[in-house]
């Protein structure tokens, strides 16, 4: 696409910006993958129609409110850059603009308060156990709640496991065969708390001492994709230091947390740490990825058949690259089915938090995957982000589907228990 956007004027990311936009040859071969551009039909919510729109901001020939609604009801899934045969890189575009627009728009008091007040809470384990645990004194009163709030209630979980902190260090019995450092995730410690544990401990029966950084924070992710640039900066300048450098990998159980942590050099573009976010970046790597490159060790073989099936979170096939590792692990394990969801590049509507600030859509998109894993109807269902779980769980009560779900790591690790059942 010929542009004429200000470079210089855009600062250190206003290359990648004016990259994107040029490679984009309108072709289209994005258009069916763009989980937003099915159900509203319009040009201008599919990402070339997007990326058009980006472009002519930028050149200060379309007023921002203008492009807004099309680019806010855009899941940031990065489907389009899989499906793109150009190799348009929508995140160096939309992440900075995002950031930009977020600087000029106008929200009113109430919502520029209620997206702060809802990050803050998220990215603050402590914080938001107590708010979690507060919301089942409103839930006989969810029906005559706002509906953004509806949906914050319904992907809660029915009970919070017990909170547990994580320990600083688990080292093998047996001969140490590599050193990680483990990513805790913020509202993943107290939705699922399991998920870390279980991470531990398959990690160290593979032979994996594992550190967990005291001093670690939130990776920015929800931040970044919420054009809250600055504080996301803030935190990964923060995780780039205190995260051990002589560890041979940086391990994220979260696909959101290890896409945003893979694209802490975008942030940092033009910063005195931006060599060191390279570094760190190069080095994360999700625990299927690494289980993968390591030597899976399957466990026993699980009784009776049981069907499972891999449900792909946006931020890892997408943002990622990753779709073999993980159904590489499952299939390694005997007794199982693996068995397909159709449409499996579609995003489930979770996508950070935009399932809470575009409730529509990411309703829609819910039910449409809960739909997809009816058609399926495995037994339990897989996942690898934890935003995905809940948004599955909430959509596969409400369709009357049965199917577990349950974090790759979880199912791992009550596969090694002999716990897994339907
Ligand atoms: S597939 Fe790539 S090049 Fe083609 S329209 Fe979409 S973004 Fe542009
Ligand atoms: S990131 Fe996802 S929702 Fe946004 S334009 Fe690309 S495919 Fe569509």
């Amino acid at each position: 696409m010929r542009h004429k956007l200000p470079i210089e004027k855009l600062g250190p990311t206003g290359k990648g910006m004016a990259d994107a936009v040029q490679a984009c040859v309108h072709c289209g071969f994005c258009l069916p993958t763009c989980p937003t551009y099915g159900p509203l039909g319009q040009e201008m919510d599919s990402p070339r129609g997007r990326i058009a729109l980006m472009k002519e901001c930028l050149e200060e020939s379309l007023p921002l409110d203008q492009a807004l609604p099309h680019l806010d009801s855009c899941l940031g899934c990065l489907a389009c850059e899989t499906s793109c045969p150009s190799g348009v890189s929508y995140r160096e575009l939309v992440g900075p603009f995002r950031e930009k627009a977020e600087g000029l728009r106008s929200r009113s008091w109430f919502n520029r308060s209620r997206r702060k007040l809802f990050l803050r809470i998220l990215t603050r384990p402590s914080l938001f156990s107590l708010v979690v645990k507060a919301s089942r004194l409103v839930q006989p009163f969810a029906k005559w709640l706002p509906k953004r709030m509806r949906v914050m209630l319904e992907l809660l979980p029915q009970r919070l496991g017990s909170q547990t902190s994580l320990p600083e260090r688990v080292t093998p019995k047996e001969k140490t065969r590599a050193r990680v450092a483990l990513v805790a995730g913020c509202a993943q410690q107290v939705l699922e708390p399991t998920i870390g544990s279980a991470t531990i401990s398959i990690l160290v029966r593979h032979g994996v001492e594992v550190v967990i950084p005291r001093e670690q924070i939130c990776c920015g992710a929800l931040h970044w994709h919420a054009g809250e640039g600055p504080t996301a900066r803030e935190l990964a300048k923060k995780n780039i230091e205190v995260f051990p450098a002589d560890c041979d990998a940086v391990i994220s159980n979260a696909a959101g947390c290890g896409s945003c942590l893979q694209e802490y050099p975008l942030l940092l573009k033009g910063d005195s740490l931006e060599a060191k976010a390279c570094v760190f970046s190069s080095r994360v790597l999700d625990l299927s990825v690494f289980l993968d490159e390591l030597g899976f060790i399957p466990p026993p073989p699980v009784s009776g058949s049981l069907r499972v099936a891999y449900q792909d979170a946006c931020h890892l096939l997408h943002g990622q690259g990753v779709s073999g590792a993980p159904r590489r692990i499952l299939k390694a394990i005997k007794g199982i089915e693996l068995v397909s969801l159709a449409d499996p590049e579609i995003c489930c509507g979770s996508a950070g938090i935009y399932n809470v600030e575009n409730p529509d859509m990411g309703n829609e998109l819910g039910i449409n995957k809960a739909i997809r894993v009816k058609e399926a109807g495995p037994d339990i269902v897989v996942s690898a982000n934890v935003g995905c779980i809940s948004q599955l769980r909430r959509h596969l009560a409400q369709e009357s589907q049965n199917s577990k779900v349950m974090h790759l790591a979880e199912f791992i690790e009550r596969a090694y228990n002999g716990s897994l059942a339907r």
